[in-house]
């Protein structure tokens, strides 16, 4: 029996992906790090430069963290797009979305000094226009705003639906029922924001599951853009009764009968 697996032989994977870059992702970001975890960090150039601040319906005051504090601290992780300005993206002219996304993605790299590959929507509104813009300028996947509750990937990655968002009542079943499942490839995506743990008092719950995950020897952890590339190259792998061929340009992961296999970019893996 073959099934996929992630890389370095993983049965599963956990991504978190949170938004806005807020001021408690200085806590958060620490507690990713403390436990070996990496993340996608969803970013608003333009609201970086401003140091934006809004009232939460709690009472707690959201503050974005400024620019010159955001290349150290996510150091490790994934920088993806969140917008410039994190505007509603319904009924925008098209020129004003390419300029949202281009914009955003351009100041992003330059900062960060990497391509930024990933652009998170904000707010909820996505369709087939924004995914145009997105493809033409040159993003490799776009996660939008709604949740799966499903522990697949994601086959179209410029609909990429995440997997619980940590304010849902589902959160707390569908991170359990992730340690049990054993579907091929499984994920385990978290969106959320930083914020979201001092409003609902989560800290002491993420430093658990990121405890669990890092001792979890199934589980790898991955960003985003990991994610989308390394199931773009399984999408290559050709499986045939007697090999595999691996016609990507990364190492992919197979457990063939009880074993783990890894085929080379090129290569071809003969099964008996
Ligand atoms: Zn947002």
């Amino acid at each position: 029996m073959i099934r996929k697996l992630y890389p370095e032989g993983k049965k599963k994977a956990f991504n978190i992906t949170f938004d806005d870059g807020v001021s408690q992702d200085a806590r958060f970001v620490m507690l990713m790090n403390r436990y070996g975890l990496k993340g996608t960090f969803n970013l608003n150039y333009e609201l970086m430069q401003q140091e934006f601040e809004w009232v939460h319906e709690s009472g707690l005051v959201i503050k974005r963290l400024p620019e010159w504090m955001v290349v150290d601290l996510y150091d490790g992780h994934e920088i993806a797009s969140h917008s410039l300005t994190h505007p509603s993206l319904d009924q925008m002219p098209e020129d004003a979305i390419m300029y949202e996304l281009g914009h955003d993605k351009w100041c992003l790299s330059q900062l960060f000094g990497c391509e930024i590959t990933g652009f998170g929507v904000p707010f909820d509104y996505y369709d087939e226009n924004v995914a145009d813009c997105a493809k033409r300028l040159g993003f490799e996947y776009v996660r939008t705003s709604e949740e799966s509750y499903s522990y697949r990937p994601p086959e179209d990655p410029y609909f990429w639906a995440a997997g619980t968002y940590h304010v849902m009542p589902g959160f707390y079943d569908f991170v359990e029922g992730f340690f049990d499942t054993e579907e091929e490839l499984a994920l385990c995506q978290i969106v959320g924001h930083s914020y979201d743990l001092d409003v609902m008092d989560l800290w002491a719950y993420y430093e658990e599951l990121f405890r669990r995950i890092s001792l979890n020897h199934d589980v790898i952890s991955m960003t985003n853009g990991e994610l989308v590339r390394y199931l773009k190259a399984m999408s290559t792998a050709e499986i045939a009764d007697d090999y595999i061929r691996n016609w990507s340009d990364r190492t992919l992961w197979f457990e063939i009968d009880g074993s783990v296999v890894c085929v080379e970019p090129g290569n071809r893996f003969e099964l008996k």
